[in-house]
């Protein structure tokens, strides 16, 4: 892989990158799309890193499908796919970490302690081994996204990090690989996901900006849902992820809750029409 990312950079491509843990669906395909209209060369990764999965949590059941994942790759004509075996990336002795201090402490880093060092050491990995001009990445984690601009910022990286939107089921649940866990009552019960940033945005269309306010209100959206369990309902400055009282610049409305065993985030980018505007956009 770092040959033919020598290589391609020799020979001036712009290298897009488009990092995956596999079970593809149609989230991670836009992500490819969007690469390929931007770069030259584009490749994929398919690596379920156990490093960012805590001791608890699904590593071995995650879903692999490596057969169908490289056809829809192709399909879409990905210049390289990297899926490297496990031992390759983590050898015997490997003992170096990247440690994104602050924000990876908090909301999903406190539900999932080490869950971000896992992830900016691999995705810092996966720069290196393909020297990427763009590497894309979906807005449905959009802390990990805040956590990785944050190591390109403060470790000098060259890499440019591009926001894909979320792509979403009718009934408005984020795609996932983890929606593959659900029974059918689950999945119906998913959409509160979605139903509690509706909510949000219903409420704040109506001239609320004050952050408990709004928590309320989601919150109540999974009042009417037995079968789920919130973890969370925050809003957060879009840039640092800090807790804001009152919605007034570029916010994330985020939540997080369980299904059953299956644990599913979901968010929403509040931001002003303009400069001091009073009037909001939203990015659902
Ligand atoms: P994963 O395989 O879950 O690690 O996801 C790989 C990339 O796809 C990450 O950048 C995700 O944010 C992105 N992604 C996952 N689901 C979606 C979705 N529903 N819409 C857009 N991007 C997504």
């Amino acid at each position: 892989m770092k040959e033919a990312a020598r290589q391609a950079r020799a020979e001036n491509h712009l290298i897009g990158l488009v990092p995956t843990m596999g079970a593809l669906h149609e989230g991670h395909l836009s992500l490819v799309r969007r690469a390929k209209q931007e770069c030259s060369r584009v490749y994929a990764s398919i690596f379920v890193n156990p490093k960012q999965f805590g001791p608890n949590e699904d590593f071995t059941k995650y879903p692999r499908a490596f057969e169908s994942d490289s056809e829809k790759f192709a399909a879409l004509e990905v210049d390289g796919l990297f899926a490297p075996p496990l031992e390759e990336i983590y050898p015997p002795g490997f003992s170096t970490y990247v440690d994104v201090e602050g924000i990876s402490e908090r909301l999903e880093g406190k539900s999932r302690p080490g869950h971000f060092r896992g992830v900016a050491t691999i995705v810092l990995k996966l720069f290196e081994i393909t020297q990427p001009d763009f590497a894309y990445f979906g807005r449905k984690d959009a802390q990990q996204v805040a956590v990785i601009n944050k190591m390109v910022r403060d470790l000098n990286l060259s890499v440019q990090i591009v926001v894909c939107p979320i792509v979403r089921e009718a009934d408005g649940l984020a795609l996932s690989s983890r929606n593959a866990y659900l029974s059918g009552e689950e999945r119906r019960a998913a959409a509160t996901l979605h139903r509690s940033l509706e909510a949000a945005r219903a409420e704040l269309k109506r001239g609320t900006r004050d952050s408990l306010q709004l928590q309320e209100v989601m919150r109540g959206a999974f009042e009417k849902e037995s079968l789920a369990k919130l973890d969370y309902a925050e809003l957060v400055a879009a840039d640092s992820f800090e807790p804001v009282s009152h919605i007034f610049r570029a916010s994330y409305v985020l939540v997080a809750a369980r299904f059953g065993k299956t644990r599913l985030l979901d968010n929403m980018l509040v931001e002003p029409v303009g400069e001091g505007s009073e009037e909001l956009l939203f990015h659902l």
